[in-house]
């Protein structure tokens, strides 16, 4: 579905992203982990069209989308969850899922969609009044991941959600997300620092160390890999 080959990206002088090759299949959950500043951000934001590709190449369902803008590639059913949540803050619950929807107009079926966005997450159903920028840390991730469900995603990238919440909030936003790749069967790219969850919830996973790929297999294989147990689970 997704597929990098040889993706190279800079910052100015710093190469960023090393020969990057990728491969996603649908309805899978893939991630990838890394220590800080491995590049995992950078490889989201290089398949969003946040960041320019210098060389190499990233295709959704076969077709070239480097060059192409960031709202076609949404348009294609491809959305992110950013780091840090950027919901809009002085908007409700309701009005920011609403935001989500922006580009649709089967209104029936968005509203289905809020209920089932409010039957994953209930705590922002009974928020739904409430404005974004008042929602705990917790929340405010539930509402990001529920606002791009809300653009019915083909493929999800989601940059960190366990960044800063508590072990149990992050095991409940886990726990969905593998919910939502089950139900809807949404396909999931997941970047991770908190390793351990990651390869618990993926099916197959990439490491990056300083912006090449340095291992690629089952999850189960790699819970299983002494260097990878020693080097991220710290075990
Ligand atoms: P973290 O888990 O800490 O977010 P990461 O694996 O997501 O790290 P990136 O944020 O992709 O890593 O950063 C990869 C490298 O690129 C780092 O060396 C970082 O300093 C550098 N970098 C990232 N953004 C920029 C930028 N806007 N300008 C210059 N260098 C950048």
């Amino acid at each position: 579905m997704l597929k990098l080959e040889h993706v190279n990206t800079y910052y100015g002088n710093i190469h960023a992203l090393k020969d990057v090759d990728i491969e996603i299949q649908d309805g899978e959950i893939i991630t990838l982990i890394g220590a800080n500043g491995a590049g995992k951000s950078t490889t989201l934001m290089s398949i969003s069209g946040v960041v320019p590709i210098r060389s190499g190449s990233i295709s959704l369902d076969g077709e070239e989308i480097s060059q192409v803008p960031t709202e076609t590639i949404v348009d294609r059913g491809l959305i992110q969850v950013p780091e840090g949540r950027h919901i809009f803050p002085g908007l409700t619950v309701r009005e920011n899922l609403d935001m989500g929807a922006f580009l649709r107009n089967d209104k029936e079926q968005i509203k289905d969609d809020i209920e089932y966005v409010y039957s994953l997450f209930p705590i922002l159903a009974n928020r739904r009044h409430q404005m974004g920028g008042t929602l705990s840390g917790g929340e405010q991730q539930m509402l990001a991941i529920s606002r791009a469900l809300m653009a019915r995603p083909r493929i999800l990238l989601l940059d960190e959600p366990s960044l800063g919440l508590a072990p149990i909030i992050v095991q409940q936003i886990f726990n969905i997300i593998k919910k939502i790749n089950e139900e809807q069967k949404t396909t999931i790219f997941l970047v991770e620092q908190n390793a351990n969850l990651a390869l618990k919830t993926a099916h197959r996973a990439y490491v990056m160390e300083t912006g090449r790929i340095t291992q690629a297999d089952t999850t189960k294989n790699l819970l299983a890999n002494d260097t990878i147990r020693e080097a991220y689970l710290g075990v």
